[in-house]
């Protein structure tokens, strides 16, 4: 298990190469530590070298190890959320990134407890405008993200997207782009955004180029899953 502190320490190091390589401000970018479908044991090895922000994707098992955490960790929603599930995540989680209906941010601002800060908030944008995928397209973004803004128990940070995958680092960067220039936008359009979640274990350096704020790495902390094809679906 000290695998996990040494790979831990290799991302991280590769996050302040890619700081610098592309001036960005050193600790500008935030590693998410996607730690689905492993133990909690995993958690509190990574926790222990100072990993302190954790994804996870799948409702049930996020409960569980949720409520049997006994360290003090951010905890952040990445993947698909059922509108019948969204209470016990707004009454656990710091983070959804995963928002893709404006039925579900409303459900999750009228679920979160008033005695929490408000639930950072992403919305997701379906960039590769893959039908089979979920978030908005670009297009439905400005109306959406001044609506979710005005909800009273969310805080809106920014954008999450998943590309299709591509080996080309150039073609990576360019997609990014797109999300990039789509969040200036809303900043202009008066919205006080911070947060760009982009960037898995195959695209981080071109995300990181491109302004992302937040990474979100599984496999290269914790290993292969034993259901790799589970990304971004239901539990
Ligand atoms: C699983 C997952 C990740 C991490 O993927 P890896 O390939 O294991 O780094 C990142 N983002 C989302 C939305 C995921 O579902």
């Amino acid at each position: 298990m000290t695998n996990i502190k040494q790979r831990l320490n290799q991302i991280l190091e590769k996050i302040h190469v890619a700081e610098k390589k592309y001036q960005r401000p050193r600790g500008s970018v935030t590693l998410l530590a996607v730690s689905k479908t492993w133990p909690l044991a995993h958690i509190a090895e990574a926790a222990s070298v100072g990993q302190h922000c954790f994804g996870e994707n799948y409702v049930q098992e996020s409960i569980a190890k949720i409520d049997h955490c006994t360290e003090q960790l951010e905890w952040h929603f990445i993947g698909r959320l059922q509108s019948n599930k969204s209470r016990e995540i707004a009454s656990r989680f710091n983070w959804v990134h995963s928002v893709d209906r404006l039925k579900l941010a409303k459900r999750l601002s009228e679920q979160r407890p008033t005695d929490m800060a408000a639930l950072n908030i992403c919305l997701q944008v379906n960039i590769s405008n893959e039908p089979s995928k979920a978030g908005f397209f670009i297009s439905e973004i400005p109306a959406v993200a001044e609506q979710v803004s005005q909800l009273p128990n969310l805080k809106l940070r920014g954008l999450m997207t998943i590309p299709a995958p591509s080996d080309d680092f150039e073609q990576q960067r360019t997609t990014f782009r797109q999300v990039t220039t789509l969040q200036q936008q809303l900043i202009k359009q008066g919205l006080a955004l911070d947060t760009l979640s982009m960037g898995m274990s195959g695209d981080m350096e071109a995300a990181i180029a491109e302004g992302a704020t937040i990474v979100r790495i599984g496999t290269a902390i914790f290993g292969p899953r034993i259901k790799p094809g589970l990304i971004g679906r239901n539990n």
